[in-house]
């Protein structure tokens, strides 16, 4: 069977290099907000060329925090309403509710499957004050176009990069596209720990600061508390191997380039709809088709040995967790889920296992 990821394939290139980094921490004998969190907070916002970096317990707690942090400085208010893709993950979406704001659902764009930027100003209401962009898949969803209904609407811009490590946009970084933005370090992300973690990037000084002091009990000094804070911090073993795994990140996004361009030129299936890239930066977190049988072409793709995975099977709004939206339709994104299957596409991905799936892909009649 050939894996859709395996988390130790992943890391074995890197095996002593993590050891050896694990060691450190062990020995250092300070094992939160020590030296290796200042060291890749450091690192990262060079990597994306963003002025604040504050690593977090994971991505959820990132981008939750962000808008916690808005709050406290009173920009946003509890039941200012937030854009944001109908079809995203729900961590994006739990972010803003659990800041007691409102997720206003908009599609996507069914080719980009990102957020639709032509839909944007018809769901803004005198209660909008942001729009949270999710880089969907490892796609950049920003855009200048976006930009400009912010500026004109006078809206914040909240990236979701937790797919996009290393994505670009006119040269670019995500993380640094928006006002503030928040990544995870899930071990399957283009960036990935041994283990959970997240961060927080942004230009802004003060939203910085106080989620520096919201990850930490809402304390900048010790033992003296000016915010009801949570405990979400990066800790030093994850930050230790992060370090090294990023030296590695543009790298490991070449292959998955590499491996996405053999899929667009060597798969040719009338009943396969394949991504459609708008530009070469996308860093490919997943690969994902769309085609109508779903079901029998995910079983169809587990008889000939390859395991694939439906990103995802039940859009947001039809989730238990949020009731009062079942009954709501949004065509698009229920088309998306409905039909979406991602092949398997990592870095540890060997030629063999390549031509494999290109070769099932090929000889599926459906
Ligand atoms: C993984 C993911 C998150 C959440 O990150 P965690 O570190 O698992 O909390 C948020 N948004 C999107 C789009 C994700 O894929």
């Amino acid at each position: 069977m050939i894996p859709f990821l395996d988390f130790k394939d992943l890391n074995a290139p890197y095996k002593k290099k993590l050891m050896n980094a694990i060691s450190a921490v062990i020995d250092s004998g300070w094992y939160i907000l020590g030296p290796h969190v200042s060291k890749f907070e450091k690192e990262f916002s060079e990597y994306c060329g963003v002025k604040h970096v504050i690593g977090t317990g994971n991505g959820l707690d990132a981008l939750t925090l962000i808008f916690r942090a808005y709050k406290e400085l009173g920009i946003l208010k509890e039941g200012d309403e937030v854009l944001v893709p109908a079809n995203t993950y729900i961590a994006s979406i739990l972010a803003i509710t659990e800041n007691r704001l409102k997720p206003v659902l908009v599609e996507p764009d069914i080719l980009t499957y990102n957020i639709d930027p032509k839909l944007l100003e018809k769901n803004i209401t005198k209660k909008t004050k942001a729009i949270m962009v999710v880089h969907l898949y490892g796609q950049v969803g920003y855009s200048d176009a976006m930009q400009k209904i912010a500026d004109k609407h006078g809206l914040k811009i909240i990236e979701d990069c937790a797919q996009a490590h290393g994505a670009m946009y006119k040269g670019r970084k995500t993380g640094n596209l928006g006002d503030a933005a928040g990544f995870s370090f899930y071990p399957s992300k283009n960036l990935g720990g041994l283990g959970d973690g997240g961060a927080a990037t942004t230009n802004d000084a003060k939203l910085a600061d106080m989620i520096r002091a919201l990850r930490n009990y809402g304390s900048h000094k010790k033992y003296y508390n000016q915010y009801q804070g949570v405990n979400s911090r990066l800790d030093e073993l994850q930050a230790a191997v992060l370090s090294v795994k990023l030296q590695y990140l543009d790298k490991e996004n070449k292959q998955r380039r590499a491996i996405a361009k053999t899929y667009l030129t060597k798969i040719k299936n009338p009943k396969l709809a394949l991504p459609q890239p708008s530009d070469l930066s996308h860093v490919w977190h997943l690969f994902v088709l769309r085609t109508k049988n779903r079901d029998t072409f995910h079983q169809y793709l587990r008889d000939c040995g390859i395991d694939s995975v439906i990103h995802y099977p039940l859009p947001p709004h039809k989730q238990e967790a949020y009731k009062e939206w079942n009954k709501k339709i949004y065509p698009i994104t229920e088309e998306i889920h409905a039909t979406v299957n991602s092949l398997p596409l990592h870095p540890a991905m060997t030629k063999a296992h390549i031509n494999k799936v290109i070769k099932a892909c090929n000889s599926y009649v459906g």
